[in-house]
């Protein structure tokens, strides 16, 4: 295997070639675990039968001024789309400790590798896989660095998207299927290639980054067999693993409809191939990919027992597996509800250790407008939202381990200024009274206003339900009505009324 070493200029030189969108930064070479496993793999510990779990930490970027952070729905749907991708290899991922939000500009779009090294070495948190949620990972929809983490394009992250799979993958020993091909037949996109040749015996590749530390300032180019269609060097070629078959195709692809690629390839020996898309190693579009081969499989799990002991270190099962998903209670029926001190409710349920709480006050929850809370009982008291506005809403139950659980429906409700009465022009002074009232049916309403005036008003139980409503006529001047009002059990009440323009509220206690 051919090395040489270059100085930093020359390493920058390479570096800015970067600059295009590329799928995954990560050139990954056989590491020199993974050639000693794929010389003897029988050798090697590969856990159980069981589930193994790994902790990751997850670090959310925004800009300076705290903008732009990936919303943490989309990191559970994505998250979601991740252990469905390591169902096969019975590997499941959890979030350990908190989310962890970092305000760094020059960290959320970075242009070099060296600058999310830099990030990753500041921000990593130890015995766990570290995962970096930014805007731009030098040009990448993703990349791993073997001594740091994972950092990952916002957009390159959605639910039907794999780059996570597969940047962990890398994290866990694998190289791509194309091996050596990352930038090209020569590692520097130098030379243009035609797939109709066959192929040369080997291929060089810039791995600088990507050793097991971090090497600043040498260039570092390694040389790879190339993978011949009939499997006599699979073993040394490319990713060494023999149930990858030969794939030279290191930008981006399409599939057919039976997952091959378009391109006709040709191996050393002249004869033709195309490439499998649905391995999630490979570059081929989202769509195609969904599989990592029984051979990556067995790796992946050798190399969590053998080498990264300490992210295997608690394999406490998570708690619940069933959970179901969670339904608004208050406010949900485009109630009219006072613009501060709000309170939304919905049901428990069970095994969710937590809920994410969406607000917004666009339906389809677009991402500038949402606002997303976490609380870990059923209700969420919000200080303020905005005067006179719709506001929908939805909640997600999740623990550690689990994000794929549904959503819930939207419910809607409308803010107002709901005033006390001496704000409101017209009413001098209103009460609800007696309070406690003992019975329902001895609420009254004492008013005094400057005109006539008339009015509708509601009761809620403290779930939000709405269970009597009425109508009145009132009058200049002072009165004392009784409020016509179902017979009800003992509880809090929340009464509302409202002369067509303002709302008036109280607690009474029945
Ligand atoms: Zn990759």
């Amino acid at each position: 295997m051919g090395k040489g070493l270059v100085p930093l200029a020359a390493l920058l030189l390479s570096l800015s070639s970067l600059t295009a969108q590329n799928y995954c930064g990560s050139p990954a070479g056989r590491s020199a675990w993974l050639k000693k496993y794929q010389s003897h793999p029988e050798a090697f510990e590969k856990g159980t039968d069981t589930t193994m779990y790994v902790p990751l930490t997850i670090h959310l970027l925004g800009s300076d001024d705290g903008a732009g952070f990936f919303k943490l729905y989309r990191v559970f749907d994505a998250f979601c789309s991740l252990n469905r991708d390591y169902e096969q290899a019975g590997i499941q991922f959890y979030i350990q400790g908190d989310i962890d939000y970092i305000s760094n500009t020059a960290w959320n779009d970075h242009e070099e590798i060296e600058t999310g090294a830099e990030m990753m070495f500041a921000n990593n948190v130890e015995n766990t896989l570290n995962v970096y949620f930014v805007a731009n990972p030098a040009g990448n929809c993703g990349y791993n660095l073997p001594y740091g983490g994972i950092a990952l394009n916002k957009s390159c992250s959605n639910p039907d998207d794999h780059t996570w799979a597969h940047e962990v993958g890398h994290a866990l020993s694998l190289p791509h299927p194309f091996l050596g091909w990352e930038g090209g037949v020569s590692y520097d996109n130098s030379v243009a290639y035609d797939y109709a040749d066959p192929a040369p015996e080997y291929v060089t590749y810039d791995y600088t980054l990507f050793k097991s530390v971090f090497y600043p300032d040498t260039l570092i180019i390694d040389t790879a067999f190339v993978e011949k269609l009939d499997g006599s060097n699979c073993h040394i070629a490319s990713d060494g693993f023999c149930d990858t078959p030969p794939d030279y195709l290191y930008n981006r692809w399409n599939c057919d409809i039976n997952s091959l690629s378009s391109t006709l390839q040709t191996d050393p020996n002249g004869a033709n191939f195309r490439s499998d898309g649905t391995l999630i190693m490979g570059y081929a579009n989202d769509v195609c990919q969904g599989r990592f081969t029984p051979e990556q499989i067995a790796a992946m799990r050798a190399y969590l027992v053998n080498e990264k002991p300490e992210w295997i270190n608690d394999q406490t099962p998570p708690d619940s597996l069933t959970m179901s998903g969670a339904v608004p209670v208050y406010p949900t029926g485009d109630e009219l509800v006072n613009y501060q001190d709000i309170e939304l409710t919905w049901n428990a349920v069970p095994g969710a250790v937590s809920y994410l709480v969406m607000l917004s006050t666009s339906t389809t929850f677009q991402d500038a407008t949402l606002q997303e809370f976490v609380s870990t009982d059923t209700t969420l008291l919000i200080d303020e939202l905005l005067i006179n506005r719709r506001y929908y809403w939805r909640v997600k139950p999740f623990t550690r381990y689990q994000f794929c659980e549904p959503t819930s429906g939207t419910a809607v409700f409308r803010s107002a200024q709901v005033t006390g009465a001496n704000r409101v022009a017209g009413i001098e002074e209103w009460r609800l009274y007696p309070n406690p009232a003992g019975e329902s049916s001895n609420i009254r309403l004492s008013a005094t206003l400057l005109k006539n005036m008339p009015i509708s008003y509601r009761i809620h139980d403290a779930a939000g339900k709405l269970v009597g409503t009425g109508r009145a006529e009132l009058y200049a001047g002072h009165q004392d009505i009784s409020l016509n009002m179902p017979e009800l059990p003992k509880g809090v009440y929340w009464i509302q009324w409202t002369d067509g323009v303002h709302w008036m509220a109280d607690k009474v206690v029945i």
